[in-house]
């Protein structure tokens, strides 16, 4: 209870937090008290948080479950603790087959601190996935992968709510028949906007996974987010190989640059229709559906549904 009035507060005290339409954090039951979580292994590392493998072991007998806990790293700000909030009420208000379940809150007595506590996924993400498994990963199940995705993504929408961070690294595998959407980091509600988000603070934006409107007017629509699906498939067709990543063919594309002078680039090259090529080995069809996610203009995109009916088209 006191650790959850905290959380309110914390999320009160912040100016940058905007808390109407944010689920009540004093209503949640999912409470993992700290001093139970005990930590195996780093699972992953991001901009400002990390991602760790912990056993809730609550009897103190090792059968506990076992769980993935997000946390802030150490010399983190209080935007950053109000993303991680915000991440926290936005995962727990979704509920999908292809999306990574949200399970609780943790915080001790006293402390300042919160993590997020989510279902491990013990195989990863799609960018450690493909490349370890390719010999037995055919491209039915990558056209799989990547209708589970847009399903997710489709929900998503439903909810209001624009991912932002779409990418292979933030897809997690739970089975060879299963893909999650994880990292709900940048993801921003539009139920209050016109349809669309601006960004407020850039931040490190993974640039090269973003729409030109992104880059050129800092907003972000749904077919932004289409747009950003598109180069996730353009990563699932590469079985993500690194020599292939879409830093790596775009940075080849408009020369290495740093900052502002890398987004000016990439821009002229986006409106000069520069797009990334199609993968050896993709199949002609696919690479079309990749460039229908990067039409110019977010109106003459297609959509998470019109991908999930091609997708279906492609299964027989
Ligand atoms: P960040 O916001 O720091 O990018 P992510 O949520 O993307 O954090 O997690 C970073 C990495 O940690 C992921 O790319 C993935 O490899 C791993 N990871 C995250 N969540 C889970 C999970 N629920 N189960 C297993 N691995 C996970
Ligand atoms: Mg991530």
């Amino acid at each position: 209870r006191a650790v959850l009035q905290r959380l309110v507060r914390i999320e009160e005290e912040d100016p940058a937090i905007d808390s109407s339409g944010m689920p009540n954090v004093d209503l949640d039951p999912n409470v993992f008290e700290k001093r139970f979580l005990k930590r195996i292994r780093p699972l992953g590392e991001g901009h400002f948080g990390k991602v760790e493998l912990c056993l809730y072991d609550s009897r103190g007998d090792r059968t506990g479950e076992l769980v993935a806990v997000k946390s802030l790293k150490s010399e983190s700000s209080g935007v950053e603790t109000s993303n991680l909030l915000r991440e926290i009420n936005t995962m727990r208000e979704l509920l999908h087959e292809n999306i990574v379940k949200y399970k609780g809150v943790s915080a001790e007595e006293g402390g300042t601190t919160f993590k997020l506590i989510m279902e491990y996924l013990p195989m990863g993400s799609l960018k450690e996935y493909l490349p370890h498994n390719k010999p037995k990963i055919d491209h039915n199940k990558l056209l799989l992968y990547a209708k589970q995705i847009c399903e997710g993504m489709e929900y998503l929408g439903s909810q209001n709510y624009i991912h932002r961070d779409l990418a292979a690294r933030n897809v997690l595998v739970e089975s060879e028949n299963l893909v999650k959407i994880g990292d709900f980091g940048l993801t921003k509600s539009i139920k209050d906007n016109e349809g669309y988000y601006r960004v407020k603070e850039e931040q490190e934006s993974p640039v090269f996974w973003y729409a030109p409107e992104c880059l050129v007017h800092l907003k972000f629509y749904r077919a932004s987010d289409v747009w950003s699906f598109g180069v996730t498939l353009y990563e699932i067709m590469t079985y993500c190989d690194t020599k292939k990543s879409p830093p790596a063919m775009f940075s080849d594309m408009i020369g290495r640059s740093q900052g502002q002078m890398t987004v000016t680039r990439l821009v002229s090259a986006l409106e000069a229709g520069r797009r990334l090529p199609c993968p050896t080995g993709c199949p002609e069809k696919i690479y079309i559906l990749m460039k229908s996610c990067w039409e110019h203009s977010p109106d003459h995109r297609i959509d998470f549904q019109g991908l999930i009916s091609e997708f279906q088209k492609l299964e027989t």
